[in-house]
């Protein structure tokens, strides 16, 4: 029964913290182990599986696609890849026109830092503290967390970095060689940080005074997570370029910057295999479909609300504060998140940390009700 853990084991070049679990199979926010025992899975990839697993019409959208196209370079149009563009651009930010498609998070962010650099002939980047943007060598310059980047030194130069939400320290560090600043709305890994409004529109106007770029990272956000399809919506933000991934093909590999008509890159100076292949977009189109159809914004909102105020009410002793906006929902303990964590495993919940001491409920947004009073009940037991 523990076949596929003692392969892992044996064969895998590992850099994870493991759980004990090998999971086989999923249908909405319920997966299987090897053994048959399911689990109410609140990680979703990270924000990845926003409409469910195994949703039927991504699936049969992912079928019928591998049935007909799977690959399709670049240097050709593709029918399903013109027409997620144009449903991504109806999606985003009214300002943004184009978008240049990838297969993940830390790619779109690549992207858009090369984009910067070109757009602009500058080369700096201002950066959050507590922010992440990925692990390849531009995004991991851009974010804070000194593990994930000493190791790998020296590092991408001209990155700074001020406190989120810190306006004047952010005014500090933009200079005249600042190509962009990037920020997260809410920071994911952080600890479930959510950005003021008045911070955004403020850097918004210091990006135009500037004449550097403003690029908001929506990997973890984007995708109805915060209630609205992109969080750039509660803010009435316009970035010069939104990086998205994660939640955007309900679990197949895609990430995708979207630009403004400021963004000028001529042909041949960037470039993808796999980016917008005809797979991809299939799922893509399938699972925006999806959200819209069954209104997960606004769903998102009901059940992120639901949750805050039923676990509020029971007054957990160990938790400290509650963090969120729709179903980005950050639990910050009193007490250190792993445990909690394992503890939860073995009660049939899996959750997932952000920092040492906060704990993410990242369940899918088309969760049930019975599903997330489930979820309270076992969240409670774990935290009285
Ligand atoms: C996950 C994440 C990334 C990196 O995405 P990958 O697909 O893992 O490369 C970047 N930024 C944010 C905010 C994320 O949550």
């Amino acid at each position: 029964m523990q076949n596929a853990i003692e392969k892992q084991q044996a064969y895998e070049f590992d850099v994870y913290h493991k759980r004990n679990v090998a999971i086989v199979r999923g249908k909405g926010a319920t997966v299987w182990d090897e053994a048959g025992n399911t689990y109410l899975d609140c990680v979703c990839g990270h924000g990845v599986s926003n409409v469910g697993h195994a949703h039927p019409k991504v699936s049969r959208a992912i079928a019928q696609q591998a049935e007909t196209l799977v690959t399709c370079p670049n240097v050709f149009y593709n029918d399903k890849r013109a027409e997620l563009l144009e449903k991504l651009i109806g999606i985003t930010p009214k300002n943004l026109s184009r978008a240049f498609l990838c297969n993940s998070g830390t790619e779109a962010v690549e992207a858009a830092l090369k984009f910067s650099r070109f757009s602009t002939g500058k080369t700096d980047f201002v950066c959050a503290m507590r922010g992440f943007h990925g692990r390849t060598f531009g995004a991991m310059s851009a974010t804070f967390k000194t593990e994930y980047k000493q190791p790998y030194e020296p590092l991408i130069s001209g990155f700074s970095f001020a406190p989120f939400n810190n306006i004047e320290k952010f005014r500090e560090k933009v200079t005249d060689k600042t190509a962009a600043v990037i920020l997260e709305l809410v920071q994911g890994e952080g600890g479930v940080n959510i950005a003021d409004a008045e911070f955004l529109h403020e850097v918004r106007a210091l990006c135009d005074q500037a004449g550097c770029l403003f690029i908001v990272d929506e990997i973890q956000t984007g995708f109805c997570r915060t209630g609205k399809m992109f969080a750039c919506e509660y803010f009435d933000l316009e970035p010069d370029m939104l990086c998205v991934a994660k939640g955007i093909a309900g679990g197949m590999p895609m990430g995708a910057v979207v630009c403004s008509d400021k963004i000028e890159v001529p042909v041949g100076r960037h470039g993808t295999t796999f980016g917008g292949n005809p797979l991809a977009c299939a799922a893509a189109l399938a699972t925006i479909e999806v959200m819209q159809e069954e209104n997960l914004a606004q769903q998102a909102r009901e059940k992120g609300d639901y949750l805050a105020e039923k676990l509020t009410a029971r007054n957990l002793s160990k938790v400290r504060e509650i963090r969120n906006l729709g179903l980005m929902f950050g639990i910050e303990l009193k007490v250190k998140a792993q445990p909690v964590i394992l503890e939860l495993l073995d009660r049939g919940v899996l959750v997932f940390p952000a920092g040492s001491t906060v704990v993410r409920v990242f369940p899918p947004l088309n969760v049930s009700f019975e599903e997330l009073d489930i979820v309270i009940q076992k969240l409670s037991e774990t935290l009285a």
